[in-house]
């Protein structure tokens, strides 16, 4: 039996007070962070499907357009965009609106305060519908959400969804969709299975979502290909926009409005640029900062003990996982760059010899 395989993680008092949510009302809107990954696409198309198959209505609304590369899981496009911020998308802002009013359920997946999803956060506030948070990042703010399910243990929140329907007896109702886009979340939030797997659990459930035709291979490649456009991004960056600092074991990358521009940077086009310089020989921490409209977006990496999310809460106005964060900084790209190498020394004890 895969509930003897699958050891439960999410509390029983916590499905049971789910359950209730669930068993009283049939209207549900399923959100998650701004500038989606795949874990978050993965989590929240995975709860909506599950959902539906209980008999429910429930719809995804997005804070703003998946990445295109992110538009081969399946169903993506069943969710409403809530602000496209004029990239060309079709937006379904009074649609959203107006279910977000009208429902009687929010589930929030793959974050652990409102404020991640944005100006939809607004929208959110202004309902008293009952809120089921599944989330695996350290803090939830408590007061936001009516039940709580939060495992920052759990490589993704996709996992903790799959166990989230394993939990409430309904492993019978996954079926092929619902089984990849979980499968999607986990391949984002482990490096494609590669970190945060080392123990069995995550595989027991990789091999049942495979049982439903979860076609690996596919979704590999599908998950590495990439534009010609990111490419030659990745390409000039690699080459000249590297900053390597060994005796205190960083590297870090910035992209500036012109840059972006001249390589037709697209939502979605420097995914996972903030890894480079951690794939280098001796190098533990990275950064990574982009400039945008009124704000520079900052992303951490690093490996082993260092807290990147302390770093991020620090000096960037943000937060996150210990060796996954992420913030803003409000000033120019060179400002935030001098603030990061000003910052490293501070932290230099949690550096590996
Ligand atoms: P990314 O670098 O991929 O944007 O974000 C990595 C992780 O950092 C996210 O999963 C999230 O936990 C955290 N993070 C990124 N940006 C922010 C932010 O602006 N505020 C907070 N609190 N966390 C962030
Ligand atoms: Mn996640």
């Amino acid at each position: 039996m895969i509930q003897d395989i699958i050891k439960p993680m999410i509390d029983s008092a916590l499905i049971e007070q789910a359950r209730e949510l669930i068993d009283k009302h049939q209207k549900f809107v399923v959100v998650t962070h701004m500038s989606p990954d795949g874990d978050a696409l993965g989590s929240s198309l995975a709860m909506a499907g599950y959902l539906q198959k209980k008999g429910k209505d429930a719809k995804v609304v997005f804070c703003d357009t998946p990445g295109e590369n992110l538009h081969f899981i399946p169903g993506w496009e069943e969710g409403l965009i809530y602000d496209n911020q004029n990239d060309g998308s079709v937006s379904r802002k009074a649609e959203a609106q107006k279910l977000i009013a009208e429902t009687e359920v929010i589930v929030c997946t793959d974050f652990n305060v409102l404020s991640r999803t944005a100006a939809l956060a607004e929208e959110i506030k202004k309902s008293s519908a009952p809120r089921l948070l599944l989330d695996h990042h350290l803090g939830p703010n408590t007061e936001e959400f009516s039940v709580v399910i939060s495992h920052p243990e759990a490589v993704a929140a996709c996992e903790l969804v799959y166990r989230f329907i394993l939990q409430m007896g309904d492993d019978a109702l996954l079926d092929k969709t619902i089984a990849t886009r979980i499968f999607c979340g986990l391949l984002t939030d482990t490096g494609m299975l590669s970190f945060n797997c080392s123990q069995d659990q995550i595989f027991l459930i990789v091999a049942r979502l495979m049982q439903e035709g979860v076609e690996n291979e596919k979704i590999r490649k599908e998950m590495l290909l990439e534009h010609e456009r990111r490419a030659r991004l990745k390409g000039y960056v690699l080459q000249n926009k590297m900053q390597l600092n060994y005796d205190l074991k960083y590297g870090y990358i910035s992209l500036n409005k012109a840059e972006l521009k001249r390589f037709n940077h697209q939502k979605g086009d420097s995914e996972g640029f903030v890894n480079m310089p951690l794939d280098l020989y001796g190098i533990q921490v990275t950064a990574f900062f982009r400039e945008e409209k009124n704000i520079i977006k900052v992303s951490l990496r690093s490996k082993g003990e260092f807290p990147v999310n302390l770093l991020a809460e620090k000096f960037f106005n943000g937060g996150g996982h210990r060796n996954a964060a992420g913030g803003e900084f409000l000033g120019s790209l060179q400002q935030a760059e001098a603030l990061f190498i000003k910052a490293m020394p501070l932290f230099a004890q949690y550096l590996d010899k």
